[in-house]
């Protein structure tokens, strides 16, 4: 339960990090709210050579609406999300999402920029970031570049960000009309985490049928993904419970399900239904 030793320094500005990542490179980590990679380092998986503390950048710290556009910068803390009267209002999924975190030191210290970038199979906020259709902005040495969240996740603790990268901005149009959001989880009873979760966010035409449609799950596979056949089984459909359920059967068409002591495959398979079901039902609900 001791890391190996290390160099520490702590960026004052983006650009610090970004250039002591080039200078360092595959020898530095960055170190956000350490949640995830301090517990790695003492069991000795990771070990960087040097940790580049990027938490004391207040610029990479916000929760800001740019007419529909909601940005969320990667230094955020799950609790400063989960607080927000901004996003409780056009958001509510991120701040409801926020409260299925760990507890209240992991959500004090914890980022959303440090768990997306860190990409555990088990994290809620990527379930949430694809429900939302959200960008990632990645800040590197040749500027910015904006990754979809469903392409974002590429394998288990894999990501899209590239070597020199630093994730730096979560945004998205916040949803409009009759909307209604839902994230529904499984928690392992050890951890915690999430055995399967699940992220809706849809929302309705004056008639009452389903105008747009985002799901995402985590848990279930080795990334987090976008529910696609879930999606279109919903999108121009009135929404009564046989259709509901009928587009839950979907969950996880094409997905290779995670299979460990606690769960099976075909218990996971099983769960990200009946979840999907559960928070399909709330997202209706909460859209009328
Ligand atoms: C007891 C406990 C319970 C937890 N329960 C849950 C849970 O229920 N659900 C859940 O989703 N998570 C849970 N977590 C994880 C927690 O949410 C972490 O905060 C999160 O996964 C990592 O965020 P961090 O800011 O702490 O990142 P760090 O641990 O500092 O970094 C994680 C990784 O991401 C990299 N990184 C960090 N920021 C950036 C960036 N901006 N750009 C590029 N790379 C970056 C780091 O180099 C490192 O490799 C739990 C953690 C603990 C300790």
């Amino acid at each position: 339960m001791i890391p190996n030793s290390f160099d520490y320094v702590a960026a004052k500005s983006l650009d610090e990090a970004l250039s002591l990542l080039g200078k360092h490179k595959e020898d530095a980590r960055l170190l956000a709210g350490g949640h995830s990679l301090i517990p790695a380092m003492k069991l000795r998986l990771a070990q960087p050579q040097i940790l580049i503390d990027i938490s004391r950048i207040k610029d990479l710290s916000y929760i800001r609406q740019e007419g529909n556009g909601i940005r969320i910068g990667a230094m955020t803390t799950h609790y400063q999300i989960e607080s927000s009267d901004l996003l409780r209002r056009v958001c509510p999924l991120l701040t409801e999402t926020a409260t299925h975190l760990g507890d209240v030191q992991v959500r004090n210290k914890g980022t959303i920029g440090g768990s997306l970038a860190h990409a555990d199979p088990a994290a809620d906020w990527p379930a949430a970031v694809i429900a939302l259709d959200a960008e990632i902005v990645a800040a590197g040495p040749k500027g910015d570049r904006t990754i979809k969240a469903d392409k974002f996740f590429t394998a288990l603790f894999t990501t899209a960000l590239e070597a020199g990268e630093i994730l730096r901005e979560v945004r998205f149009n916040a949803p409009t009309g009759r909307v209604g959001q839902c994230y529904k989880k499984f928690r392992h009873p050890a951890s915690g985490f999430a055995v399967v979760g699940v992220a809706v966010s849809l929302s309705l035409d004056g008639s009452g049928k389903c105008q747009s449609a985002g799901v995402g799950i985590t848990g279930a596979s080795p990334k987090a993904y976008r529910a696609g056949a879930v999606e279109n089984a919903l999108k121009g459909a009135t929404l009564e419970d046989k259709t509901l359920s009928a587009a839950a059967a979907h969950a996880t068409d094409g997905v290779d399900a995670n299979s460990d002591l606690f769960a099976s495959g075909e218990y996971r398979r099983h769960l990200a239904e009946v979840y999907t079901r559960r928070a399909l039902e709330m997202a209706v609900s909460r859209a009328k």
